[in-house]
């Protein structure tokens, strides 16, 4: 039988171009869950498991963390029902190895649409010199609009900080890493035609219309992928 789907989505964007936030909105919009390799570490971190402290020496100076830990986390999060009626994934995959084993997991299906949310260089790096984050549940502040009580969560109360890795070098350090490592694989999906680039400029509601009429573009609402 078949039962209501909803899209397979990736997300592409540098550091800062604004991706987290898009992805709650997308994933609330399409009822599909949003896996975040870099919000799964940063839990693990969190939860002090020996796991948590060799993660942390990799983020905490914005290296990559090795592939074959990445790889074995993802497998086991697109495992749980959940992922079956579709996702949003985003932080994944950022090299070659994790791609070709994304593509693998889904045969013998594959991703509906694979998005680069695009902004210039020098926008991420103002966006993420204000970027607070919530250490409860996450959730995206900055500088320029902070929660409304002090620097206490709107939504779980939680502290609102700089995130461990905007740091100066650690930022200069992902930025590299993404030309490098990522920035080939948005070139494989648009030659899989996969690709629809979205401008990452504007107000946030902006944004995620544009994103929305491009997935809606080639995946309509009603559209039922079979249960494989
Ligand atoms: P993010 O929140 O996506 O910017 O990820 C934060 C950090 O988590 C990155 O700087 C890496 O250290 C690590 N990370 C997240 N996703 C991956 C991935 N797919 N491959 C390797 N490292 C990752």
């Amino acid at each position: 039988m078949s039962e209501a789907q909803g899209p397979r989505l990736l997300i592409f964007g540098k550091q800062g171009a604004g991706k987290g936030t898009q992805c709650v909105r997308l994933c609330r919009h399409y009822r599909v869950p949003h896996i975040s390799t870099g919000d799964m570490f940063r839990a693990a971190v969190q939860s002090g498991s020996q796991l948590g402290e060799r993660l942390d020496s990799y983020m905490h100076a914005g290296e990559l963390i090795p592939d074959d830990l990445v790889i074995g986390v993802v497998s086991e999060r697109l495992s749980e029902e959940d992922a079956a009626r579709g996702f949003v994934l985003d932080g994944f995959p950022r090299t070659t190895a994790q791609a070709e084993k994304l593509s693998e997991l889904l045969a013998p299906g594959d991703v509906d649409l694979v998005l680069s949310l695009e902004v210039p260089t020098e926008v991420s790096l103002r966006r993420l010199a204000g970027r607070r984050v919530c250490r409860g549940c996450g959730t995206n502040y900055s500088v320029h609009s902070p929660p409304e009580q002090g620097w206490e969560c709107d939504h779980c109360g939680g502290e609102v900080v700089l995130r461990r890795d905007d740091t100066e070098h650690a930022i200069a350090r992902r930025l590299k890493l993404y030309e490098e490592q990522t920035e080939p694989l948005v070139s494989w999906y648009q030659e899989q035609e996969k690709l629809v680039a979205i401008d990452g400029i504007g107000p946030l509601d902006t944004v995620t219309d544009r994103l929305i009429r491009a997935i809606d573009r080639r995946w309509p609402t009603d559209q039922v992928r079979s249960a494989s």
